[in-house]
């Protein structure tokens, strides 16, 4: 599995980054440029892996969940979704190679009482995998989730982490 940090400087997709440095503080500035509208593609951009009919891409900036959701959407896809045994199956292979790291996925919650939702807005089922709680005393709303090795764990949503987006191939 290949992994490039600096991809986060491609141009992408109506997409321009464009790198200011002034008295020692860099900003980054997101232009959208008008009028290249999103085509759905049949095709993976570069550095994204292709699998059935979706394109990840394995980011490795370490973000909170919020932030690392805005980076998917802003290269036209979504957190993560994982849909099928085979699909979790593929995202457990690839996030084995970084035994050291921990992916968002797009799943989360308003409150530990409401519940697990994709970003699509539909429902979490334990048919698929179970959320291993990371709840304590001191943290009791974990209300994001990430996956770690063969695991998916609920986590606090300001921590930092890796993550996976996801965007489906024209059909
Ligand atoms: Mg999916």
């Amino acid at each position: 599995m290949a992994y490039h940090s600096d991809l986060e400087n491609l141009d992408e997709d109506g997409y321009t980054q464009l790198y200011f440095n002034s008295q020692g503080i860099t900003r980054k500035t997101v232009v959208l440029e008008k009028g290249v509208p999103e085509v759905p593609s049949s095709s993976c951009p570069p550095n994204w892996i292709i699998h059935e009919k979706s394109c990840y891409l394995f980011r490795t900036s370490l973000e909170s969940w919020k932030s690392s959701k805005i980076q998917c959407s802003q290269l036209n896809s979504n957190l993560l979704k994982i849909d099928s045994p085979k699909e979790l199956e593929f995202i457990i292979k690839q996030v084995s190679s970084q035994p050291n790291n921990s992916f968002w996925i797009g799943l989360s919650r308003t409150q530990p009482e409401r519940p697990w939702l994709w970003e699509d807005g539909s429902t979490f089922s334990s048919n698929l995998f179970q959320i291993r709680s990371t709840a304590t005393q001191e943290n009791p709303s974990s209300n994001c989730v990430w996956i770690h090795l063969s695991i998916i764990y609920d986590q606090l949503c300001n921590v930092s982490s890796y993550s996976i987006c996801e965007k489906q191939l024209l059909k």
